[in-house]
Formats: structure tokens, C-alpha cells, sequence
């Protein structure tokens, strides 16, 4: 691996490279040890000490304007993106960090590869960018609805058994480039229960101000469950690398998992090890020429 790549921060929950990972054996729900009142406190308490250490980091990024962070960010509905993504957001100055969300793609991405409108949004060196579905979506929800490809207009006939394969090795190359020239990139899947998304569903049916975040559509993706969860085993095993690791984190407990994603995203800034920009001998010397300049200067 070459050395400007950084080393994948450990994790029981990281997805192994060897792709031997299984939904089946994922757990949706933290182990006994993590769960109850008692720990939901305690994770939040923990998640503002590791924002406030992330904002340290951030900071001393942005001045060391070499490397930039990409965070990818896949789920099934309602397993909590939104609140995951604003809970890592929240120490972190706005000025260095930009969230893009990839819904259907429009007419003028569909004029382009898969990759286009994805790499149009990374961030530049020094900033953070945090994808809301990602380039992902492509082997996920498209897998699961092939017929989404007609409006691609890929040339000559369509060939679904290599199809996916062959967007994996993009994804795996395209990644590795961006790696390679300084984007350390993380990729989550918050992999939330099919009872809890059953749950959390007929919550929003049944708390009047959550009304506005309850999708008819939601319910009939729902219905394709297992196609999606072996999409999702296929892609995060094709795709998770040395260089861009998956982190398959359990989503039913959102204070958990919170914690668990700002965690990596803290280790992974500290992995960078940003350091300020140190002056040299003669731009010392010139800085001190203007501090009596500006003493002199009434
Ligand atoms: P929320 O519902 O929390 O506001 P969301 O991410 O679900 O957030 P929506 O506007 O509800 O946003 O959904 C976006 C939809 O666009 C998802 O169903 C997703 O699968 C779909 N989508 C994203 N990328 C693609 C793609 N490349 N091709 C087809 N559909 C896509
Ligand atoms: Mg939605």
C-alpha cells in the first residue's frame, strides 16, 4: 500500500477486505454491556468530549491543507443518517466541511458515467465532505431495481450478470486514486433492524410532528428487504479496502451509534496527524520585521 495512503482505524465493526463479511452475522443493536438508560447518557457525554477533540483536528487540517476527509454515509430508511451526520457535524466549523446528498439523478447527471456527479462534490484538501448516499447507490438501490438502468443510456446490450462486478472495480479504482492523491475516506453503513425500521416507521405514522417524515415509498422499498441486504453484503465486501474501508455500524441504538461513528471519524483525523504549517527560519525573521513595523506604525 503505498505510505500516502493512512493505515484503516481498527474496529470491531470494520468489514473485513477478505470479503468473508455477512449481513446475517452483523449486529443491528450494540452488545448488553452497551445498551439501556445508564449507557445512553453516557455516550452522549462521550460523543461531546470526542466533538470537541474533532474540532482541535479539524482545525489543524484545514491549516495543514494537505489530505482531506471523505465520509460516506449508506442506510436503509430511517436508520438515523440525518442525526448521524449532523451529531459528527456539530464541533466542526461550517467553513471546512460540506454534506452532499445524492438522491435520483437528474437529467444532466444521467448525461454522465456514474462517477461524475460524486466527484464533483469532494472536498477539497484540508476540508471534510460528508456524502448522504453516495456512488453506492449504483449497486444498491439500482441493483435492487435494474430497470433503473434504461434511463443510463449505457452503450451496447446490457449484461446484468457482469454488470455489477464491473462497477465494483470502478468503485474500488476510483477510490484508491482519491486515496492515493490524499482523501482519507470512511464509509458507514448504519445497518438498522428490520423491526426497528418496522418501529421507527409507525412512529412517524403516529407522532403528529413526525407526520412530515413519513414516505408511502419508504414502506414499498421496505418490501424488497432481503434483495437489499444482499446487495448491500455484495457491495460492502467487492468494496471495502485498505483505502477505504466500510465500518458496518449497528443503527437501533442512535446514541451508540453516534458515538461509534464519531469515534472512527476522530481516530481517522488523528491518523492524518494534520499539523499547523511551521515557518521557516527566514519567514520567522520577515514576521518579526513586520511586528516592528507594525509597533512603529501609530
Ligand atoms: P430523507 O428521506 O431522510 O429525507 P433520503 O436520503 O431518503 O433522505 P429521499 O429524497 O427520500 O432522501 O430519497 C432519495 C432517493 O433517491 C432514495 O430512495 C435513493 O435510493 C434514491 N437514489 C439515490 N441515488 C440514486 C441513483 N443513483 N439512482 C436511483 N435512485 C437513487
Ligand atoms: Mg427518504
Amino acid at each position: 500500500m503505498s505510505d500516502r495512503i493512512i493505515e484503516p482505524v481498527p474496529s470491531e465493526f470494520l468489514v473485513p477486505f477478505d470479503g468473508t463479511f455477512r449481513v446475517a452475522d452483523a449486529p443491528t443493536a450494540p452488545s448488553d454491556g452497551e445498551r439501556g438508560k445508564q449507557h445512553k447518557k453516557r455516550h452522549k457525554q462521550a460523543l461531546a468530549a470526542i466533538v470537541d477533540e474533532m474540532r482541535e483536528l479539524q482545525r489543524a487540517m484545514y491549516a495543514f491543507d494537505s489530505h482531506s476527509l471523505l465520509l460516506v454515509f449508506q442506510a436503509m430508511d430511517a436508520a438515523g443518517k440525518d442525526g448521524t451526520i449532523r451529531a459528527v457535524m456539530s464541533g466542526i466549523n461550517p467553513a471546512g466541511c460540506q454534506v452532499s446528498s445524492f438522491k435520483a439523478p437528474s437529467k444532466q447527471e444521467l448525461d454522465h458515467d456514474f462517477l461524475w456527479r460524486v466527484a464533483t462534490r469532494l472536498p477539497e484538501r484540508g476540508r471534510i465532505g460528508i456524502f448522504n448516499r453516495s456512488h453506492y447507490e449504483e449497486v444498491l438501490v439500482v441493483r435492487v431495481h435494474p430497470e433503473y438502468l434504461e434511463s443510463q443510456r449505457l452503450p451496447g446490450k446490457l449484461d446484468l450478470a457482469t454488470i455489477w462486478q464491473e462497477r465494483f472495480e470502478s468503485i474500488r479504482n476510483f477510490e484508491q486514486h482519491l486515496a492515493r492523491n490524499g482523501t482519507t475516506i470512511l464509509k458507514f453503513w448504519l445497518n438498522v433492524g428490520r423491526d426497528e425500521q418496522r418501529r421507527r416507521f409507525i412512529d412517524r405514522i403516529d407522532e403528529p410532528e413526525s407526520n412530515w417524515k413519513f414516505e408511502p415509498g419508504d414502506v414499498a422499498e421496505r418490501r424488497h428487504w432481503s434483495a437489499y441486504m444482499r446487495a448491500y453484503e455484495e457491495a460492502l465486501c467487492a468494496t471495502s479496502r485498505p483505502w477505504a474501508p466500510w465500518y458496518a455500524i449497528p443503527a437501533d441504538d442512535k446514541p451508540f451509534m453516534r458515538r461509534t461513528v464519531a469515534d472512527l471519524v476522530r481516530r481517522a483525523l488523528k491518523a492524518i496527524r494534520p499539523r499547523y504549517p511551521e515557518p521557516t527560519a527566514a519567514e520567522r525573521a520577515a514576521m518579526q520585521g513586520y511586528r516592528e513595523e507594525l509597533l512603529r506604525d501609530d
